[in-house]
């Protein structure tokens, strides 16, 4: 189900091993646009450290919580869907339709979302 850090997509993506197109970077933080994106905007937001996802946050990631939340008020803002609303999201597990087993969390908005989750 999980790759190890060193064949994980997203861990390929901070090391900028295959591109994605980014719109934050910092020492702990990266956001890129989704390549299949769901809404006008789609964004998603990952710790640099590997962890799968939600159920298995580390202490480092886990310590990173509040920070992920002020970027996402920020890329909200900054992609203009502050005012029409947008969602921040993360898919736990199979069930939840998680795909890549690195923690991200999706930013969408730009159009009514409705109760399509993502
Ligand atoms: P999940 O289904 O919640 O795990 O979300 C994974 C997301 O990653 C999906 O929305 C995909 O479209 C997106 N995705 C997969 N590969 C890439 C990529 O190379 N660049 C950007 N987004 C990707």
């Amino acid at each position: 189900m999980s790759a190890p850090a060193s064949e994980c997509l997203f861990c390929k993506i901070v090391r900028k091993e295959i591109p994605a197109a980014l719109v934050y970077e910092d020492d702990e933080l990266l956001a890129f646009k989704d390549i299949f994106p769901q809404a006008p905007v789609h964004l998603l937001i990952i710790p640099k450290a590997h962890c799968e996802g939600l159920g298995d946050l580390t202490p480092e990631v886990a310590a990173l919580s509040g920070r992920i939340l002020q970027l996402s008020a920020q890329l909200a803002r900054d992609h203009g869907v502050m005012t029409g609303g947008w969602r921040l999201l993360s898919n736990c597990g199979p069930d939840a339709g998680q795909t890549v087993f690195h923690l991200h969390f999706h930013l969408l908005g730009g159009k009514p979302l409705g109760g399509k989750l993502c």
